[in-house]
């Protein structure tokens, strides 16, 4: 209703926020005119997610706490993901961005699987699948007599049905489709999007296995298996897939790949089932039927006096931690299966954006060891305390369901109330709106041109070189069009070296460098670490190779590329904007 709008302003909100805002996330009326303010926005949210206190505590003081999230979130020192943005208290009250659904070996479950993300992308989350159990393409089909089609035909039928909702939905919908390494379809997946002109609304990973990385480093050949009785129905060379993979990587950015038995290994509800998949950006490992939300502290916030701000990191953490507990309480599942999986593990994925933010404010080169180490100290205290604080829940509100037969269940250990804390999201969105870099990318550009919303092409310059230009006075409009057309600012010399140390973007740091800093917030994440490493147009496909070796020496969980100008467009992937 009109008359609830307020004329409250949020200082800091940017103008780009403010365009992606009125987008996507203000409620309108049939006519499509906005009803609400970003603070009515904030608002909104904050009660619907406090609310869900007296679910534990008849007489909770939400009121309270609902102004202690307004604060948290128009302070943009904490978002929780788009859809609890856009949908909390409003009829749709979907709040997650994850999901995962499973594919079984029948029409009847790939069309129900289909009609599930139709809901799912609605309501603007993004699904991901493990086509590995359905059966090859030319196998039998025994009620026909005929043959079937195979797991990347039917990866069609989904993609199609993204295609049709997208303009109904909320944001466009992403799918990530996973196949296992041994399924004896594999090779034609690795090329499933070669043409660049099929499959546009997935990502695509293949499934790797530890016994598949290990014939890898034997040139050893391995088997396949027809997923419909588990048996050997063939051989390939391991090195040969592993390099064709690489190769299709570097020429167009996909496959990327996962690395299945480590997302097991760290499993936490192993009793329950097996992880097959993750969400479309590939942070959030889930089981079938399973969703999680995701929430992110914003590290540009996080400085005080040339230091990390502990103190404030500390309670910004508990309180992101009891925000997203709400959220799976009031959250409204498009599923009663993922209700039930969802509420009984409590997954949430509390992560970071503006890390390469903190870095410049502390003047650290994000290709240092310094930036390696403290963010390993950074992600492991949120990690910690987020833990902690997870505990403390448990405490007062109970184990998550699932508790028994979990890896927490280990005697002299007290209970936790969510399966996993901590994801780092790519905050492709939700970094606009706080004006921060994203995730734990580093700056992609220190000024740029670029198209928002189809039109209005606007230069960005990053508001904290800004700010460092304007004091030291070395800002011009001139300077800032220039540094927007050569890309960088490490060979500028208008501008000083300390501060050309610093300000150092995507391209300017290697591919190593990339991996190792995504190694780093890994040691200390539940989930996974949405990371892209970018190559220049000129790297060889070895190089590319080099980089796939080292993120599963470091421990990664997968790894995503991005060889510059190496696809036509580039389509949903980390850092993806409306
Ligand atoms: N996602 C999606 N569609 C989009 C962007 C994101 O379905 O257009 C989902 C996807 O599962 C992704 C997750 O949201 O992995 C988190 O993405 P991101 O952090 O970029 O979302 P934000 O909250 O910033 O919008």
């Amino acid at each position: 209703m009109a008359e609830t709008k307020t004329t409250v302003d949020i200082p800091g909100l940017s103008k780009n926020a403010r365009t992606v805002l009125e987008k996507r996330y203000l409620k309108r009326d049939t006519d499509g005119n906005v009803l609400e303010t970003p603070a009515d926005m904030f608002r909104r949210v904050a009660e619907a997610i406090a609310v869900a206190d007296r679910n534990f505590d008849k007489k909770a003081d939400t009121k309270a706490l609902a102004q202690k999230f307004y604060d948290l979130m128009t302070s943009f020192e904490f978002l929780p993901n788009s859809p609890t943005l856009m949908n909390a208290g409003r009829e749709l009250g979907q709040l997650s961005a994850c999901f995962v659904l499973p594919v079984g070996d029948s029409m009847e479950d790939i069309f129900d699987a289909v009609k599930y993300t139709a809901l799912i992308h609605k309501s603007g989350g993004g699904t991901g699948f493990s086509f590995s159990r359905l059966r090859p393409a030319n196998d039998v089909v025994r009620s026909t007599s005929g043959i079937s089609s195979g797991p990347i035909s039917f990866m069609r039928v989904f993609d199609a049905a993204t295609e049709t909702i997208k303009q109904g939905g909320t944001r466009r919908g992403a799918n990530m489709g996973i196949l296992r390494v041994d399924h004896p379809d594999i090779m034609n997946f690795i090329m499933c999007k070669d043409d660049q002109k099929h499959l546009n609304n997935f990502n695509i990973s293949v499934g790797l296995t530890e016994a598949f990385m290990e014939a890898v480093e034997k040139d050893a050949d391995y088997d396949l298996r027809n997923p419909r009785d588990g048996k050997p129905c063939g051989t390939l060379n391991a090195r040969k897939v592993f390099s064709r993979i690489v190769k299709q990587a570097w020429k167009n950015g996909e496959p990327g790949i996962i690395f299945l038995d480590r997302l097991n290994r760290d499993n936490p509800t192993p009793q329950i089932g097996e992880i097959e998949s993750t969400n479309p950006c590939g942070e959030q490992p889930l089981l079938p039927y399973e969703s999680c939300n995701l929430g992110s502290i914003n590290l540009g916030k996080m400085v005080k006096d040339g230091d990390v701000d502990w103190k404030r990191l500390k309670e910004v953490i508990h309180m992101g931690v009891h925000f997203l507990d709400n959220v799976i309480e009031v959250n409204n599942y498009p599923l009663p299966q993922i209700n039930d999986m969802t509420r009984a593990n409590r997954k949430i994925g509390l992560g970071v954006m503006g890390w390469a933010d903190m870095l410049i404010l502390l003047g650290i080169p994000y290709s240092s060891p310094e930036a390696i180490s403290l963010g390993e100290k950074v992600m492991r205290f949120i990690n910690d305390e987020g833990h902690a604080y997870s505990r403390e829940l448990a405490a007062a509100r109970g184990a998550f369901p699932n508790f028994a037969g979990s890896i927490f269940d280990r005697p002299g250990e007290g209970s936790i109330r969510n399966a996993t804390v901590t994801t780092i999201a790519p905050t492709g969105t939700i970094s606009i709106i706080a004006n921060a870099s994203s995730g734990v990318e580093p700056l992609f550009a220190v000024s740029y041109v670029r198209q928002v919303l189809d039109k209005n092409i606007l230069v960005e310059v990053n508001p904290i070189f800004e700010e460092v230009a304007r004091e030291r006075g070395f800002y011009s409009e001139e300077l800032m069009q220039k540094i927007a057309q050569h890309g960088t600012v490490h060979d500028l010399p208008e501008i000083p070296e300390d501060v050309r140390k610093v300000f150092v973007t995507a391209h300017d740091i290697t591919p190593e460098d990339h991996i190792e800093m995504q190694a780093a917030f890994q040691k200390y994440t539940d989930n996974a670490v949405s990371k892209t490493v970018n190559f220049p147009n000129t790297a060889t496909i070895e190089e590319v190779e080099k980089v796939y070796r080292l993120a599963y020496k470091l421990e990664c969980k997968g790894v995503t590329i991005y060889r510059d100008g190496s696809r036509d467009e580039q389509v949903l992937s980390t850092g993806a904007k409306e």
